[in-house]
């Protein structure tokens, strides 16, 4: 009789190595799978779930574009869709105890980028122009087609930037430095400070005003700069695919991704991008001839 065949062992279903029946596998690779598999089903669950909503919402948006585009007297085919989140903001005054901590932590990173040691650091400076030299490349004008998801969403990643500090980093004002030669430590400080709006977005980032970021694209963090969600992303794609990057409804819904359910009403903020009528916003809740 082979090991194989012997009733008393058992093949790992993972390793396929032979081991005794009713005991569990050592193989590392093993012990490992089973201490971290409730985790992982876990995360799984939860990526299913986020993308059950996404579909259904997908769902129901989709039969909105059509609707939308054929009121604006175009062929939905043509024209680039997406659905965003909804930041759904809400406003306070200025929050001089966070300010407090913002200057703070302004003045430490501008301390860093005049430091000798810093200017002496070859290779940190180097990586300095290079952003520098990246952001300047960055700096044409945004396509409004594709701002109309940003539009639509009112900055829903912002709130990332309550924690974050606005993502300004040493690399932020080092750039800045670089761009605006000459200026002073007081001067690069007043110049983010003065730009902290009388009103800013509950939960959110200081510069989170009521206009979006009132930091201009220069001041802003690499994170900032460069970031886009999936939904805005997918919208170049649609660009790229139809050949053209004039025209683009967005649909902002609150709740979306996360807290969206079947139940949901669907309610938020229709923008649409048209070269000739411009930029227009429309509350979902009062075009009730689109909804599904
Ligand atoms: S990048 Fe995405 S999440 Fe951020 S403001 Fe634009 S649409 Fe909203
Ligand atoms: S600095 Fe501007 S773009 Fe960046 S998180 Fe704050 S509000 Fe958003
Ligand atoms: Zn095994």
């Amino acid at each position: 009789m082979t090991p194989a065949q012997n009733p008393a062992f058992r093949t790992c279903p993972t390793c396929r190595r032979l081991i005794a029946q009713g005991e569990d596998c050592t193989t590392l690779a093993c012990v490992n799978q089973a201490k971290f598999a409730p985790a992982l089903d876990h995360a799984r669950t939860k990526r299913d779930r986020l993308e059950a909503q996404r579909q259904l919402l997908r769902d129901r948006t989709d039969r909105l574009f059509p609707n939308i585009a054929k009121a604006a007297g175009q062929n939905p085919d043509d024209i680039p869709a997406t659905t965003v989140p909804s930041c759904n903001p809400e406003f306070a005054p200025r929050n001089t105890d966070r300010e407090r901590v913002m200057a703070r932590r302004l003045m430490d990173l501008i301390d860093e980028v005049f430091d000798p040691a810093t200017a002496e650091d070859e290779e940190r400076m180097a990586r300095f122009r290079a952003l520098a030299d990246e952001q300047e490349v960055q700096k044409k004008p945004e396509i409004p087609a594709i701002a109309a998801s940003c539009i639509a969403c009112q900055g829903a990643c912002c709130r990332q930037g309550m924690s974050m500090q606005a993502f300004i980093s040493v690399e932020t004002i080092a750039v800045y430095r670089l761009l605006n030669p000459g200026c002073t430590p007081s001067e690069i400080l007043t110049a983010y400070l003065s730009r902290l709006p009388q009103e800013a977005v509950v939960n959110s980032c200081l510069f989170h005003g009521v206009e979006g970021c009132t930091l201009p694209r220069e001041m802003r963090s690499q994170t900032c700069n460069s970031f886009e969600c999936g939904d805005r992303r997918s919208l170049w794609e649609q660009f790229e695919k139809l050949g053209r990057d004039d025209h683009a409804v967005t649909i902002s819904v609150k709740g979306y991704p996360n807290d969206f359910t079947e139940a949901s009403p669907l309610e938020g903020r229709i923008v649409e991008v048209d070269p000739q009528r411009g930029i227009t916003i429309t509350r979902i809740e009062y075009r009730p001839d689109l909804r599904d």
